[in-house]
């Protein structure tokens, strides 16, 4: 109940206070008008009016004093300066009145008087007000925008002073030491400099209340002293000019503080303050002060002009020439600045901000017929060599790289770094068929390897090419484009793909394709499918007896069907999720492993794992737990890594493979030939199979070099006393050869395609029963009767 009474006088006492601010506005503008009017009418009859001289005059102060105080203050950050002023202007209200009532009817006025007081007491009070509206509109300023503060200042001071003496001295003679005399002028010019240098200061900040209030006190002080320059207090006349100029002066402060709150805190024009403030256009401040002053000390009758004004000038030229040194400064800072937001520092390549701006340049500046292109390259494997040799490695790689892509260019080509190992590069008036020309020149620069400290690491890249053209004008789409086709570039190992000639009914969206991976892997079935394993058994090349399995990996997507690996794996390695993905086909492929060893038939299952997962220092931990809980020894599993993984000698994966094996979990280098590693490098390492790659064992027979290499391979590798599989047998041919070159085991089409966890427990049992009848021809292959 309480609560809602005090709700209820609050909105009382809003409502009337609104209502007397009201009338005290009203009351203002009755009496200014008021006053103006019978100033006018009684031009040739001089005297007292109590109507318009007490009240007329005195009701534009008073009532000016309520509307300040009156004003709605809360919440309002320059309510100090209205309050500084209603003071002011009760203080006023005190000194007119009792001029008007006593001090014009003493015979000898007391000196100093009430109201000579009282004119003196509205200055603080001014100058608060004026304080206050500056700092409310800002908080901190920047040391040149003191400077242009410190410079107007001045030089209107000097101005100022320099005027108001030698008008005096021509007026009244020599100025006399009064303290009135002398106190008020100087009080009135203080008071102007304080406004100009205050506005100068907040520059683009001004607002049309501080714009109006400043007038209204400025014009009341320059017509106070144009008045006091001219006369001495006995000539004064009431209702005069000067008057009427020093109502309307308060009457505009008035109306500022009758205005809505316009003060904001940041620049009108939208852009950065400081950089407003440092341009050369800032410069016509200390210009025309620096003149004005020069002009004064010369110009100006050097006896009349006393010291005063011409140490004030020479104080502004000081300042003026210090803000133009610091322009100086400022420009060429700003100009440092604009530079390194623009370059990388790694490279000193442009960055991503300098190339979309070449970009959009270039792009506005297009005329219709000649199209323009842009190479977008991201290096293969990156990532591995910052993770096995350290990031030091990794950045000096990207200063290399960054130097010999360069040389393939031409003058007028921009290459960016636009981040991590991803350049970009704008080509101008190029075509389509010059720019993939281009790319393959750039690829070109990066074989031969790379020193890096003591290592010498091999890179590639891929570099997705998209050229200007009606459906693709601007930035935003052409680097879409060319990083659609940079990924089906990299997925295909394409080396450089054009965007024209990405399938895009095929490609999918890189971005939705990890949006989706990320929700299949976490187990959202129904929004994005499942991860499944298909099956292709490797069997023995004496004797034909399934020896093992390969797992690899599919996604069965909701939408897009059954998706093969190459079309979702770069982007899960982009998107870092090769970690959770290997959990998941390892669960999926010990789940199916369980079935076939609960039917009798030991043999492992082989999971393909990326670099990722080798530098992992929780995957033994991961794959010691998986076997557990799946109830299957470690015989059970082979681990499946390409030789590229292992590129560079990574102490992390060193230990990553020892503990794996230290498990009793086989270890097989996929892909085997492909890579630049060395047979004994491998040796050194703790693995137990090869798989010769699909190229070698494609044209066996065919191909004497493939043929003996594969010869020399099986080998080498029995010498270090590792098995041998060989992978992508397509045909009987190929099987024949192989058996009789002697290598261990194979993997292919010919022999089975991979096949959905479901079937695979009857192929392996009818396979056993086959293998009970033997009818190989692979067995009775002689091996002498291969050509090599
Ligand atoms: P990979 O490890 O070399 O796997 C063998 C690929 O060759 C498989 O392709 C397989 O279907 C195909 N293939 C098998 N026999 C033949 C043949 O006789 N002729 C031909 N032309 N191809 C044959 P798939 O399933 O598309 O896998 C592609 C690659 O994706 C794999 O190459 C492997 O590097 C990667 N991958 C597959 N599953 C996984 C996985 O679970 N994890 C990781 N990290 N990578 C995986
Ligand atoms: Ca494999
Ligand atoms: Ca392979």
């Amino acid at each position: 109940m309480a609560e809602v009474d005090k709700i209820g006088m609050g909105r009382r006492n809003i409502a009337l206070r609104h209502l007397a601010l009201r009338a005290a506005q009203v009351g203002v503008s009755l009496s200014l008008v008021g006053f103006i009017v019978g100033s006018i009418l009684r031009r040739d009859h001089p005297g007292q009016i109590p109507l318009l001289d007490l009240w007329a005059f005195n009701g534009v102060f008073a009532l000016g004093a309520a509307v300040c105080f009156l004003r709605p203050s809360v919440g309002r950050p320059d309510r100090g300066a209205w309050w500084s002023l209603g003071v002011g202007l009760a203080i006023q209200t005190v000194g007119n009145v009792y001029y008007t009532v006593v001090l014009v009817h003493l015979a000898t006025p007391p000196e100093p008087s009430l109201s000579a007081i009282c004119s003196i007491l509205w200055y603080p009070a001014s100058y608060a007000g004026v304080v206050f509206l500056i700092r409310a509109r800002s908080k901190r300023f920047l040391p040149s925008l003191w400077l242009d503060g410190l410079v107007a200042g001045l030089g209107v001071a000097a101005a100022l002073v320099g005027t108001v003496v030698v008008a005096r001295t021509k007026a009244t003679g020599p100025m006399s030491a009064s303290t009135v005399n002398l106190a008020l002028p100087f009080a009135d010019i203080s008071l102007v400099v304080l406004i100009v240098a205050g506005v100068t200061l907040l520059g683009a900040r001004l607002d049309r209340v501080l714009l109006l209030a400043t007038a209204g006190l400025a014009l009341g002080a320059l017509s106070d002293l144009a008045w006091l320059v001219q006369n001495d207090d006995s000539t004064y006349v009431e209702g005069g000019l000067p008057d009427v100029i020093l109502l309307v002066a308060v009457s505009l402060a008035i109306l500022a503080a009758s205005l809505p709150d316009s003060v904001r805190t940041t620049p009108r024009r939208g852009g950065n303050p400081q950089k407003a403030r440092v341009e050369w256009g800032v410069l016509w401040l200390p210009g025309v002060a620096i003149v004005g002053s020069v002009l004064l000390l010369g110009l100006a009758d050097s006896g009349a002009m006393p010291l005063s004004a011409r140490l004030l000038a020479m104080a502004c030229i000081l300042a003026g020439v210090a803000r133009v040194a610091l322009t100086f400064h400022e420009v060429r800072d700003l100009a440092d600045v604009h530079q390194q937001a623009r370059t990388d520092d790694l490279t000193s390549l442009p960055n991503r901000r300098a190339f979309y701006e070449r970009c959009d340049t270039l792009l506005a500046s297009a005329s219709g017929e000649a199209s323009s292109a842009l190479l977008l390259m991201d290096l293969d494997r990156f990532k591995e060599i910052n993770d096995t040799l350290g990031h030091a490695a990794g950045d000096d790689l990207l200063v290399q790289v960054g130097r010999r892509v360069r040389l393939a260019l031409r003058s007028g080509d921009t290459l960016a770094r636009l981040g991590g190992d991803e350049f970009a590069v704008l080509l101008p008036l190029t075509t389509e068929a010059t720019a993939v020309q281009l790319a393959h020149s750039v690829l070109a620069t990066l074989t031969g390897g790379f020193d890096l400290g003591t290592v010498r690491v091999h890179i590639d890249a891929s570099i997705g090419v998209s050229t200007v053209s009606p459906e693709r004008h601007s930035r935003t789409e052409l680097l879409r484009c060319a990083d659609i086709a940079m990924y089906e570039a990299k997925a295909h190992h394409a080396g450089v793909m054009a965007y024209s000639s990405v399938d895009t009914t095929l490609s999918v969206d890189r971005l939705s394709t990890i949006e989706d991976l990320r929700r299949a892997l976490r187990g959202d079935v129904e929004g994005a499918g499942r991860l499944l394993v298909h099956l292709q058994p490797q069997t023995s090349l004496i004797g034909g007896a399934f020896m093992g399995v390969e797992a690899l990996v599919r996604w069965q997507h909701p939408t897009r069907g059954l998706l093969a690996p190459d079309t979702f794996l770069p982007a899960a390695e982009t998107a870092n999720l090769m970690g959770e993905l290997t959990e998941v086909v390892l669960g999926v492929s010990l789940t199916a492993c369980a079935t076939w060893w609960a039917r009798g038939h030991y043999v492992p299952v082989s999971v393909n794992v990326s670099a990722a997962n080798v530098h992992d220092l929780t995957l033994p931990h991961k794959i010691a737990a998986a076997l557990v809980a799946y109830g299957l020894p470690p015989q059970a599993l082979v681990i499946e890594l390409t030789e590229n993984t292992l590129m560079a000698d990574s102490v992390r994966a060193r230990t990553v493979l020892d503990e794996i094996r230290a498990i009793g979990v086989g270890v097989s280098i996929d892909d085997y030939g492909t890579g630049y590693s060395s047979l004994s490098y491998l040796h050194s390492l703790s693995v137990d199979e090869l798989k010769i790659d699909r190229a070698f064992t494609s044209n066996l027979g065919n191909d004497p070099v493939a043929t003996s290499i594969v010869r020399h391979t099986i080998e080498l590798a029995h010498a270090l006393g590792l098995r041998l599989v060989a992978e992508g047998i397509e045909d009987q041919a190929a099987l024949e050869i192989l058996a009789a070159l002697g290598c261990d085991i194979a993997q292919g089409f010919h022999i089975a395609r991979p096949m959905p966890a479901a079937d695979i427990v009857d192929w392996m049992d009818r396979q056993a029963a086959a293998v009970a009848q033997p009818s190989d021809a692979a067995l009775t292959t002689d091996p002498a009767s291969i050509q090599a």
